[in-house]
């Protein structure tokens, strides 16, 4: 069985990290730095999400939007 008990929305979840000036919405264009999945390069949008979802705010940096994206996890 699927643990769901954590499942969330990057859109919400603090290892989702886009663009400094990037507007927080579902179609944004962002890349997943839980560091678990750092070595994928995961880009994701807002309404993308997984079980391995924190509660928190995007963090921020230039090049999160890319594609592939540029930036290094920040946090
Ligand atoms: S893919 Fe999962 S861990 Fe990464 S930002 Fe989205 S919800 Fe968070």
């Amino acid at each position: 069985m699927q643990d769901t008990a954590s499942w969330g929305l990057c859109i919400h979840c603090k290892w989702w990290q886009i663009e400094p000036d990037a507007a927080i919405m579902n179609d944004t264009k962002g890349l997943c730095i839980d560091q678990k999945l750092q070595p994928y390069l995961l880009r994701v949008s807002g309404d993308s999400g997984c079980n391995l979802f924190v509660d928190g705010v995007p963090a921020r940096a230039a090049g999160s939007g890319d594609s592939p994206p540029t930036a290094r996890p920040v946090r």
